[in-house]
């Protein structure tokens, strides 16, 4: 009797909340799934503009890819895009689209890993 199961219960429950909701997104290439910081997400506005969307907040229908640049060359090499967005990829933002995945390089897997 010298702790009653009930008070150690709410201590439980006063210690941890509702765990924290983190929503799960997909690489529309590799499939590897992350948190929204993880990925990074492409959007179609509803001018049907598709375009880089830093914030992840943009409306419009998102797709998510992961930091790897075979990942972008692969969704803008083929339909992938354009289908999971529902819209026909323009050439030039598909250039566009293709410049920004240059800059991520093949090793940033390898970055990220070092800074968590
Ligand atoms: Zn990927």
């Amino acid at each position: 009797m010298a702790s009653t199961p009930n008070q150690a219960d709410r201590n439980r429950q006063r210690k941890s909340p509702r765990p924290k909701h983190v929503p799960q997104r997909t690489c529309i290439s590799c499939r590897q799934k992350g948190d929204k910081r993880g990925l990074i997400r492409i959007v179609r506005t509803p001018e049907h503009l598709v375009e880089i969307d830093p914030t992840g907040k943009r409306n419009g229908r998102g797709a998510y890819l992961c930091h790897q640049e075979r990942c972008w060359d692969r969704a803008l090499s083929g339909t992938m895009l354009g289908k999971a967005l529902n819209t026909e990829l323009p050439d030039d933002t598909r250039q566009e689209l293709k410049t920004f995945a240059a800059t991520l390089g093949d090793d940033a897997e390898a970055r990220i890993a070092e800074n968590s």
